[in-house]
């Protein structure tokens, strides 16, 4: 599946907010939006009217840019959460937050999303001791990730990751490399600062 490969920081510069794309460096002061809080671009520090659509449109790219997809195959997850019983936007959030690049981003076996996304196409992560190497593959409760081996960098990021911050529809020994998926996310499991209502207004259109 095609990926944006253009720069990352642009993109949070672009939505003015960190989106942590880039692991260790968004936690430092090299962070652009810290340096330039504003919009890339000769107009970046002009006034903007913010309409409706606008802001509409900025949550939905926000998303797509936090999750690493690009507009047809975030179109087809919207599709697929409004034929699902619920709030089609909160479904919209779960589909996306069960893909395996974010579960492993989430257990803490990655630094940044784009990082885990990585590791899932070098053949890293073993689900239910099988390898799987498509990012986009969305685990469901009762999988166990592993990996393929003592990986370093996995292992260091394993070491490093906050266990606060693991969501409880996860379970992870950072020991021995291994996770669980426990259940489905639920919005409160979700800390991602995007709207979306808005998202489901933008395409209800
Ligand atoms: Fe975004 Fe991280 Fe780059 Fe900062 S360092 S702009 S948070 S990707």
């Amino acid at each position: 599946m095609a990926r944006y490969t253009g720069p990352v920081c642009k993109l949070c510069r672009r939505e003015a907010q960190k989106l942590f794309l880039k692991g260790d460096k968004c936690l430092t002061d090299k962070c652009p939006v810290e340096r330039r809080p504003y919009p890339p671009g000769e107009h970046g520090r002009g006034r903007r009217k913010e309409s409706e659509y606008y802001i509409q449109l900025r949550e939905k790219q926000k998303a797509k840019r936090i999750y690493g997809v690009l507009e047809k195959q975030f179109r087809n997850y919207y599709e697929l959460a409004t034929k699902r019983k619920g709030v089609t936007g909160e479904n919209l959030l779960q589909i996306l937050e069960t893909r395996l690049d974010n579960a492993i981003y989430r257990i803490g076996f990655a630094l940044s999303r784009p990082e885990a996304r990585q590791e899932v196409r070098h053949g890293h992560i073993l689900i239910n001791g099988r390898r799987v190497d498509i990012p986009s593959y969305r685990v469901k409760p009762g999988d166990v990730i592993t990996t393929t081996g003592d990986i370093a960098r996995i292992k260091e990021a394993a070491e490093s990751a906050n266990k606060a911050a693991i969501p409880s529809w996860l379970e992870v020994d950072p020991a021995s490399l291994t996770a669980k998926v426990t259940g489905i996310p639920l919005r409160e499991d979700i800390d991602i600062p995007v709207q979306e209502k808005m998202i489901v207004e933008l395409y209800s259109k």
